[in-house]
């Protein structure tokens, strides 16, 4: 297993990026009564960086959760911590580190739906250009969109490993690993 030289995304891009999202929030929706929601792990690196472009925001809370999609079996949820703040009536802008098959995202999106939110906007910092095995998940903010291959690094790791590395690298499985 090897990370793909170079970087696919660079440090010195994601930062402009994640500026950039910042602003586009900061202009849709008043940010002072913003209840973010980060969707924990691989979230949290670009949460932080996000949160820093922006205005003081209502709260910052967590939500975290296991999906298993082996042996044909979709649905296997594991709910680990759920979000304390007050989601009734309140704009809220979930955070997720990347739109794969859409199946984790839409669980979330359901759970804060039913807590009667006054608004929901999905920001990811990556969505995977292919189709959706849960489709009609629209993400209202996207930092890149990538072909369908397993990255690492700004937050994103495999098995543990990779999530402190300040750049998005690919992560390539060679023949001695299989
Ligand atoms: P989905 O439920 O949309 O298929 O999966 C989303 C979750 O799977 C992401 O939040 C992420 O945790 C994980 N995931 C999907 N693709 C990748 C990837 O390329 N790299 C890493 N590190 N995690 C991924
Ligand atoms: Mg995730």
């Amino acid at each position: 297993m090897r990370l793909r030289q170079p970087p696919l995304i660079p440090y010195t891009s994601i930062t402009r990026r994640v500026q950039e999202l910042a602003d586009q929030i900061s202009s849709d929706v008043s940010v002072a009564s913003l209840q973010v929601i980060v969707v924990l792990k691989g979230a949290v690196f670009f949460a932080v960086d996000l949160l820093k472009y922006l205005p003081p925001v209502g709260s910052v809370d967590f939500f975290k959760i296991s999906t298993y999609i082996g042996n044909k079996s979709r649905g296997k949820v594991d709910v680990q911590y759920l979000p304390t703040d007050i989601i009734n009536a309140k704009d809220v802008l979930l955070v997720e580190d990347i739109l794969d098959t859409g199946y984790t995202t839409s669980f979330i999106l359901d759970w804060l739906s039913k807590h009667s939110p006054q608004s929901i906007r999905l920001c990811v910092l990556i969505e995977k250009m292919k189709p959706r095995v849960v489709s009609g998940i629209k993400a209202d903010y996207v930092g890149y969109r990538i072909e369908d291959e397993f990255v690492v690094g700004y937050g994103m790791d495999f098995n543990g490993m990779y999530r402190n590395l300040r750049d998005i690298y690919v992560l390539e499985v060679g023949n001695e690993d299989v």
